[in-house]
């Protein structure tokens, strides 16, 4: 009996191959896994589109969440101040992740229906020179819209005007702006949209095994630039998340500090193997958006709008309004087309009545039409449509 296939953010369908990886026990200081633990931090600098000269990979035990927690609490100063652009419930997060650390916290808040505004960045960076760090979402899992990270990027390398900084006179040798180091949430777009990290000079990008990697739960890891992490020592608010003692752990031992996720590495690493023989982000990138355009085709036909305007949509995942007919019951068709071997999602939007489809994971094209040919049945059944 095989699984029924997963239409979700993860975790995801993975193939019969990652999950036959973990049929092994291996000790954590056992020699072949400290080589798979090598392989996979090098695999993900390369993945990043990044030079491992300037660039490191940190991996970090549990879900996403935990990999973009360390990163928010380890990599602001004491004396720093992180600026959160929000656009949807996983910038919230963030948000949240520095209101519970105490992060001295700025938050620019987005409609979910919208990108994040780079120039809305730009203006806050000159009024606030004490913001070191901005943090944003690549792909809102939210709503499954891709914010302007490059542009972002750009914004933050060129820093706010050196004149709105505290003045103590400037002196000949200072640059006239300031850079604010990037954090990118890239959870749901890691492996999938192509993101050259190492060009647009991205500090740290946090993303986790059983996104589009298409591993299993159970780390999460950053791609951090070098110089910047090796200036956080100390600045861990968190014995567990302090990125800089894990880095450090695993560059001087080749260990984790406490139980390493053995299996879920094992099965990364099988992978990443299968990634690159997908052609890489490029060739996977373009299985989900066939897999999207079969969704996206479908669900027209049947008449159920989709949350964002077609031009700010992913491939990633996306968000389809509750269809306005008395019949619609979005619990029963969830129950009835999981019976039937498909899982949906439910919305996440905060404004309106939403469920969500994911493209991602180990599926194809075939297994996205037998998914729309079940929904068409099952709304059929339910009296929605004709
Ligand atoms: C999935 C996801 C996360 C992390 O979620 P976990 O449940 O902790 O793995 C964070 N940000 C985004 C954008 C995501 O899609």
């Amino acid at each position: 009996m095989s699984d029924k296939l997963l239409f979700t953010p993860g975790p995801l369908t993975t193939s019969a191959t990652v999950k036959q990886a973990m049929l092994r026990d291996l000790g954590s200081r056992d020699l072949e896994f400290m080589q798979v633990v090598r392989e996979v931090r090098a695999g993900l600098v390369q993945v990043a589109d990044a030079s491992p000269d300037e660039y490191t990979a940190v991996i970090q035990q549990g879900s996403g969440t935990f990999g973009v927690e360390s990163v928010l609490t380890t990599a602001v100063p004491p004396d720093g101040k992180l600026l959160v652009a929000a656009n949807g419930a996983y910038g919230q997060r963030m948000a949240q992740m520095a209101r519970v650390a105490r992060v001295p916290l700025e938050v620019l808040t987005f409609p979910e229906e919208g990108p994040v505004d780079p120039q809305a960045i730009a203006r806050a960076l000159a009024a606030d020179p004490g913001i070191t760090q901005v943090a944003v979402v690549h792909c809102e899992t939210t709503t499954g819209l891709f914010n302007p990270v490059a542009e972002i990027a750009r914004v933050c390398a060129a820093g706010g005007p050196r004149e709105a900084l505290p003045s103590g006179g400037r002196s000949e040798a200072e640059p006239p702006q300031r850079p604010r180091q990037l954090i990118v949430d890239a959870m749901s777009s890691f492996g999938a949209v192509p993101l050259p990290v190492g060009a647009l000079g991205i500090d740290y990008v946090v993303s986790s095994a059983n996104k589009c990697i298409e591993g299993v739960p159970g780390f999460s890891f950053a791609v951090c630039k070098k110089s910047a992490l090796a200036k956080t020592k100390g600045w861990a608010r968190s014995l567990s998340l302090d990125l800089h003692a894990q880095w450090r752990g695993l560059e001087e031992t080749g260990q984790f500090r406490f139980t390493p996720p053995t299996h879920a590495l094992l099965a990364f690493h099988r992978a990443l193997a299968e990634l690159a023989a997908e052609g890489g982000v490029e060739g996977r990138a373009a299985r989900y958006r066939r897999n999207r355009e079969i969704c996206l085709a479908a669900m027209r036909k049947l008449g159920i709008q989709e949350f964002l305007a077609p031009e700010l949509q992913g491939w990633i995942i996306t968000s389809f309004r509750y269809p306005p007919h008395p019949r619609f019951d979005f619990p029963r068709l969830y129950e009835t087309l999981s019976a039937r071997g498909y899982v949906l999602y439910p919305g996440k939007v905060s404004n309106a009545d939403c469920f969500r489809i994911g493209h991602i994971g180990r599926i194809d094209a075939a297994q996205t039409e037998g998914m729309v040919r079940a929904m068409e049945e099952v709304l059929r059944e339910m009296g929605v449509i004709a």
